[in-house]
């Protein structure tokens, strides 16, 4: 199953896992990224690149986290977005809503 953006990526933008994605199916907007779920190849190596833990297998997805996976199809399938393939600063707010994660 496809992997998923979740929450915790909002504010963050780290782009950790876009150095790591071998086939480039992350999507961003102003706010964080989105994973095309019909260009994932499941190979998991994003999950573990996120320093905020924003990344989950959608078979792993806790129950309050479900909806993402609508999101990230609807996002990165839509005109509001553009294709990343290389990593770029994290947002101004990225470490601070780091710190409120805990993480
Ligand atoms: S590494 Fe995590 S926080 Fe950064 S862009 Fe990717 S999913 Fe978002
Ligand atoms: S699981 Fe692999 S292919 Fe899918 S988004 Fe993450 S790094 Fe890219």
């Amino acid at each position: 199953m496809p992997y998923v953006v979740t929450e915790n990526c909002v504010d963050c933008r780290y782009t950790d896992c876009v150095e790591v994605c071998p086939v480039d199916c992350f999507y961003a907007d102003a706010k964080q990224l989105y994973i095309h779920p019909d260009e994932c190849i499941d190979c998991g190596a994003c999950e573990f690149a996120c320093p905020v833990k924003a990344i989950y297998n959608e078979d792993d997805l806790p129950a309050e986290l479900q909806h993402w996976t609508k999101i990230n199809a609807d996002k990165s399938t839509g005109s509001d977005v553009s294709h990343i393939t290389d990593s770029e600063d994290p947002l101004p707010t990225a470490a601070a809503k780091k710190a409120r994660l805990g993480l």
